[in-house]
């Protein structure tokens, strides 16, 4: 690292629209919904890229690869007349998982937050630390801010100690990618969204060195902001300091770019887990003021609109919702498990199976559906059932055949709820 020069070259790889959203799929039958809440969105001026993304996880637990993915998007895209771009996302990956979706997709997340803390060999660690004083001296002034960075030699070495294996990482994952699809062809996101701390605006700066060293043309980056980011319910923190923490980090990102020489469309990635209603007024704000861009990437919570969909259609749909909510209750511990950082479910909120079989649709949907507002909202019911999609993967066709007969009214749920709850609410119109 040490005989890098300050800027590479890092124009390789594809660039994004400003806006692009990460939409999960998880069953692949909501594409052609999902492009209707976009174009919608495209008519009102508001540009943004869809970019389906599917974790490893995800495709373990519910028996699908990433080709699947590839399949239903592009079938959707033909379907739903769709004229612009969209990507597809090896979502969450290192070099262990990375294989599989090599021909898939054309997005890759590279996951290196395992690696942070991990020890780098001290010469790695020394010249990064001597690459961030050089181009950034010991306190920066944020472009367009009023805050300031501490870059003084004690806080580098620390974030450089941190840091420097995880970057490395990145850059190893990288290479394997480029070795496989050249390196024209894919979007770069680097996450460390999945640590143990967040990142502060300067380790923020002190990893982009990093992976600007490591040759890579990052396009987002997914850093852990403060708060927590539970699974399909709302942030929980303080969302002044978020929108505070939000705009430091869209001006490191600024001056990584004209510093480093990183791509000039290097946006932040938030990995929202879906639905964090109470911070999207102050991204909206952050990016009207600077007219910087955002990748938001959301959980699978198309699925629970499918479950909406479902229990307002009534009938066999409504029977099976709720067979699957005593299921869910059964098997609680086992469902939650692979999630257990990212969710708060108190199972004495949970409404019983005896009580929700006298729900009608409408009051089932009330509790699911993420309106704060409505009185009926049960935010432990709905962590649980955005956790309880495996159950729907094991009822396998009958699920299936469910959301072909009630196609109009789950659909409907998938649009409104991506285009009023989420588009309109966080991206400005361009
Ligand atoms: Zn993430």
């Amino acid at each position: 690292m040490a005989s890098t020069p300050d800027k590479i070259d890092l124009s390789a790889g594809i660039s994004l629209e400003r806006f692009s959203i990460g939409i999960g799929d998880r069953f692949g039958r909501e594409g052609v919904a999902q492009l209707a809440a976009l174009e919608a969105a495209r008519r009102d001026g508001i540009a943004v890229t869809p970019v389906w993304n599917k974790s490893n996880r995800e495709h373990a637990l519910i028996g699908t690869r990433p080709e699947d993915t590839r399949r239903a998007a592009d079938a959707a895209v033909r379907d739903a007349g769709w004229r612009h771009p969209y990507r597809l996302d090896a979502d969450h990956v290192g070099l262990a998982s990375v294989e599989k979706f090599l021909d898939a997709c054309d997005f890759f997340t590279l996951d290196v937050a395992d690696f942070i803390g991990r020890p780098a060999p001290a010469e790695a660690a020394q010249a990064l630390v001597e690459r961030v004083q050089r181009l950034f001296g010991a306190r920066q002034q944020l472009p367009g801010s009023d805050q300031i960075l501490d870059l003084t030699p004690a806080c580098v070495q620390a974030a450089a100690a941190t840091y420097a294996a995880a970057a490395a990482e990145a850059g190893r994952i990288y290479r394997r990618i480029v070795a496989h699809r050249g390196p024209d062809g894919f979007v770069v996101e680097v996450s460390t969204d999945e640590a143990d701390a967040p990142q502060t605006p300067a380790e923020l700066l002190v990893i982009l060195t990093a992976l600007a060293a490591e040759g890579i043309p990052v396009r987002t980056i997914a850093p852990r902001f403060r708060g927590r980011f539970n699974k399909g319910v709302d942030y929980v923190g303080d969302p002044q300091a978020f929108k505070r923490e939000f705009e430091a980090d869209v001006a490191v990102l600024a001056l990584a770019k004209a510093t480093l020489g990183l791509p000039s469309d290097l946006k932040l990635s938030v990995h929202s887990g879906s639905d964090k209603f109470s911070i999207y007024g102050p991204i909206r704000d952050v990016l009207v003021k600077t007219g910087a861009g955002l990748h938001l990437k959301t959980a699978g919570t198309t699925w629970l609109e499918e479950v909406v969909g479902l229990a307002l259609s009534g009938g066999e749909g409504l029977a099976f919702v709720k067979e699957i909510w005593g299921l869910a209750l059964d098997r609680r511990e086992e469902l939650a498990k692979p999630y257990a950082t990212v969710i708060d479910i108190d199972p004495a909120r949970l409404p019983s199976a005896a009580e929700v079989s006298g729900w009608d649709g409408p009051r089932f949907a009330a509790a699911l559906r993420h309106d704060p507002a409505c009185p009926h909202f049960n935010p432990h019911l709905r962590q649980l059932l955005h956790v309880a999609f495996r159950l729907a993967a094991e009822a396998g066709a009958r699920y299936l055949a469910l959301l072909d007969a009630n196609r109009a009214i789950v659909a409907h749920e998938v649009t409104i709820n991506l285009l009023d709850r989420h588009i309109r609410r966080i991206f400005p119109a361009c």
